[in-house]
């Protein structure tokens, strides 16, 4: 039986987060949070963790997801009424055209939008096989002036968000929504506090959420600055490579936790890797060896202090970067298995024999 609370992934993946517009994604957090621990430490750029202190004297361990999300923001509103916007995050410009958004305006209130695009009746065959620019984009969000989109609440530095629904897919095992990158990190350290309710672990744990991953991991460093952790497990999403067109990809959704040995911002130590294979072959885990050029949390933190020996965990999720991602139930529940195993076992001596490899 699944141990995972599945709806709330709904209200954590259907939350609105831009990257620097993470308020009500914390809000969110801390209300979860706050039903585990009472111990709630936020830094000021918004980076929010709950703590479980163990019955040890082990390494303080920080274990996080990013609460915000692929977005983007209102740069200018045309006489017309049309907004036009600046991504937040990466974007490929393919898969924005045509696909629904929201608006968050000041008030929370969100306003329903769609990126708008040329109808084909209307395309040159020249201008059908061109890729149209993201800078020649714009959202409708029928508004017929630029007054009537002031009259409803939106000034420019707004945050626009994909819109998605939560689906559960047909068979049950996959699930499609906007935001599992990562939405999915944020959910399991809420599973991690919660099971270390009734678990012995010999360590001081952090579990929660940093903020702007999306815009070049900016969050992440002050949220360790505030900590100091020894130790630093960064809970992510990265991008499935297991469908039509994709060659010699990693991560295939269902396969099991992903564990980086290598992106554009971290190289996994001996230590840590040896760690956690250890961890995942002992306990029998599904897991895959994952390499990206992407980056995670784990690129920025374990530069900072004195140096934090870091690892990237999690899953791995189709489409990531668009609207519509889709992910497998048993891969988050390899993921929980997974990250309170490595908990259970990360008391001093096994962190110096991390340091030491
Ligand atoms: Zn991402």
């Amino acid at each position: 039986m699944s141990t995972i609370n599945w709806e709330r992934y709904e209200v954590l993946t259907q939350t609105p987060g831009a990257p620097g517009f993470e308020q009500e994604m914390r809000k969110v957090m801390r209300s979860y949070i706050s039903e585990v621990t009472q111990e709630i430490v936020q830094d000021r750029l918004g980076g929010i963790f709950g703590v479980k202190r163990g019955t040890g004297q082990g390494p303080n361990i920080l274990l996080a997801g990013h609460m915000d999300e692929v977005a983007f923001m209102v740069t200018r509103i045309t006489a017309e009424g049309f907004l036009k916007f600046q991504t937040l995050g990466g974007w490929w410009s393919q898969v924005m055209l045509a696909q629904r958004v929201d608006v968050i305006t000041r008030a929370g209130k969100r306003i329903p939008g769609v990126i708008g695009s040329i109808p084909p009746h209307l395309l040159s065959d020249e201008r059908r096989n061109k890729a149209i620019e993201v800078s020649q984009m714009f959202i409708d969000i029928g508004a017929t002036s630029e007054e009537e989109v002031k009259e409803w609440g939106i000034r420019l530095g707004d945050a626009i968000v994909p819109h998605c629904p939560f689906v559960e897919m047909e068979g049950g095992k996959r699930l499609m929504s906007k935001a599992w990158d990562n939405r999915f990190g944020c959910g399991l350290a809420l599973e991690v506090l919660e099971s270390l309710v009734d678990t012995d672990h010999p360590n001081t744990v952090y579990a929660g959420a940093t903020v702007q991953e999306e815009v070049g991991l900016r969050g992440a460093g002050v949220a360790a600055e505030m900590i100091r952790p020894d130790v630093f497990f960064a809970v992510d999403s990265g991008p499935a490579g297991d469908t039509p067109g994709v060659s010699e990809g990693f991560g295939k959704i269902g396969a099991g936790v992903v564990i980086r040995i290598y992106d554009r911002s971290m190289i996994t130590s001996p230590g840590m890797r040896d760690f956690m294979l250890d961890t995942a072959e002992s306990e029998q885990i599904p897991y895959q060896f994952f390499v990206s050029q992407g980056g995670t949390d784990a690129g920025r933190v374990h530069q900072t202090g004195i140096g934090i020996p870091s690892a990237a965990i999690g899953i791995c999720a189709r489409y990531i970067h668009s609207h519509a991602a889709i992910v497998d139930k048993e891969d988050i529940e390899a993921a929980k298995a997974f990250a309170l195993a490595l908990i259970k076992r990360l008391d001093q001596s096994t962190f110096e024999s991390i340091l030491d490899r």
